[in-house]
């Protein structure tokens, strides 16, 4: 048997924070991947353990002693209109494994079966959609972005109707926490003052400890939380990633990237890039995506006004100065992120806003011209700043190749006031820009396969190329290019 050691402090909070719940069997579960490197993490050695075994446990069939697995209850605001009651309803958290460093990671099962909260749902998931998130959050990882992770994928031998009959298929997610603002909403939109207090300091217990000394530690842990939001949200906009559905049982109170439902990386570079099927206003586009942040975390604000001050004025006030600060973090972190990606540094002489309108200037010429987000940077990271003879690749993405010629006139009147030489400069871009995404084709190409023909070949092959997204790797050209005209992947789906 694995050698997990569970624990969950989660269970002390009282019953109206959760169902307890046991993921219903699956016919037969069979390994796709199991994570080696984060369960070592966990402190797990896998190295003794059969596919068989694996399967029965990261599909739920097998539960640890150790384990008393729940379904947690949250509400939240869906495409902006509150929902009271929505919760785990197609995962099932087993509990909470200690670090070495003191620390501790969630481990969860999502499809593993209804619980409470499935509303009319079946609580399974299709094969797809799992493969998708184990996918797209592996490599967000790999690329320094906060993010849940994948422990193990599994297919399940049973079949969920969806748009058709699919394969199902089962995710082990690890995160830093699974609450979310909406966790918060479902307590303080019921008058719940005394759970919304409980979970607060379940949160600084298991995720800030730090906040613990500060003079007022609820709006410390709100100013930790904001600040969170705002580092990961730019990471997503210097990658060009569109979470889709940043509804804010969406949103992760450990500042991690969650719910990798209809998210999608760009390709060619548009401002108001939405892929989701669902959101037909453009509610959770590309360029509103800080908007919506704020957004939220003024929803989280609501419910921890009670306990920034027994003044309802101060207690606003002292909210709308952390949100400001979530405004002001957000420039910094998009300006040094984007900055960085363009090898420049805060050099002396040059404002902000002078970086700013450059940056910019150069997302509107890759928007006019269609150019691929992410080639557009990964070349750019190989020009030299006092030549022109490498600029071929990078003028190819770009329909009108003379606009951007503009543009690195500019970059390089720029770059001259930085003192890097060109190989350093250009190594560190590279390590900032990726040269393989987890692109939508690809992803949809690897589900095919999977779906249609049983074969996972094509999932290990993107999987172990995305390990080392910043590397560059011989014969995987094919991994690094935007997808033909006919391969475009127009819309993505909750797909559950
Ligand atoms: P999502 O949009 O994926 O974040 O899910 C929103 C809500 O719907 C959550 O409460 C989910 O647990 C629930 N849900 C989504 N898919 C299913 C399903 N297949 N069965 C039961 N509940 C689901
Ligand atoms: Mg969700």
């Amino acid at each position: 048997m694995i050698n997990f050691v569970f624990k969950n402090r989660y269970l002390t909070l009282g019953e109206g924070f959760y169902e307890k719940c046991k993921p219903t069997p699956v016919a037969q579960p069979g390994l796709i991947i199991f994570n080696n490197e984060l369960a070592a993490e966990l402190g797990v050695d896998a190295s003794s353990l059969d596919e068989a075994m694996l399967a029965g446990v990261f599909s739920g069939n097998v539960i640890h002693e150790s384990c008393e697995p729940l379904a947690m209850a949250y509400a939240g605001h869906q495409f902006g209109g509150f929902n009271p009651q929505l919760g785990d309803g197609r995962a099932i958290y087993l509990g909470e494994i200690d670090l070495d460093d003191g620390g501790s990671l969630d481990v969860q099962l999502k499809g593993s079966g209804p619980t409470r909260y499935s509303r009319n749902g079946d609580g399974r998931a299709a094969l797809g959609p799992v493969l998708r998130e184990y996918l797209l959050s592996e490599a967000m990882h790999k690329m320094d972005v906060p993010t849940t992770r994948a422990l193990a994928a599994v297919t399940t031998g049973e079949e969920v109707p969806r748009e058709k009959l699919s394969p199902g298929g089962i995710i082990t997610r690890v995160a830093s926490s699974f609450i979310r603002v909406g966790s918060f909403e479902y307590f303080a939109r019921q008058g719940d003052d005394l759970s919304v207090k409980k979970l607060a300091d379940y949160v600084i217990e298991r995720n800030y400890p730090e906040v613990i000394e500060a003079q007022n530690p609820y709006l410390a842990l709100f100013e930790v939380v904001v600040l969170g939001q705002a580092k990961l949200i730019a990471k997503w906009m210097q990658l060009g990633f569109i979470h889709g559905v940043m509804n804010t049982d969406n949103m992760s109170i450990a500042g991690e990237t969650i719910d990798y439902g209809p998210c999608a990386f760009m390709d060619f570079y548009n401002h108001k890039q939405v892929y989701s099927s669902i959101d037909r206003q453009g509610r959770y586009a590309y360029d509103n995506q800080a908007n919506i942040g704020v957004w939220n975390l003024s929803r989280l604000a609501e419910c921890l006004l009670i306990l920034f001050s027994d003044d309802p004025d101060e207690a606003v006030k002292l909210a709308q100065d952390v949100l400001q600060n979530y405004i002001n973090s957000y420039a910094d972190e998009w300006l040094s992120g984007f900055r960085a990606k363009c090898g420049l540094t805060a050099a002396e002489g040059i404002t902000p806003q002078d970086d700013k309108v450059l940056l910019e200037l150069l997302l509107d010429t890759m928007a006019e011209s269609r150019a691929d987000f992410t080639l557009t940077f990964y070349y750019l990271s190989q020009l030299d700043a006092d030549s022109s003879d490498k600029d071929t690749n990078l003028r190819h993405l770009f329909t009108k190749p003379e606009t951007i010629d503009v543009w690195l006139v500019k970059w390089r009147e720029r770059l001259s006031m930085e003192s890097l030489s060109n190989e350093v400069r250009q190594t560190n871009m590279q390590s900032v820009n990726p040269v393989y995404i987890p692109r939508n084709h690809q992803i949809e190409a690897v589900i095919r396969a999977a779906e249609d023909r049983n074969d996972f070949a094509p999932f290990h092959a993107l999987h172990a190329v995305l390990q080392n997204p910043f590397q560059y790797q011989e014969d995987k050209d094919h991994y690094m290019q935007p997808p033909e005209p006919q391969e475009v992947v127009q819309q993505t789906f909750c797909g559950t």
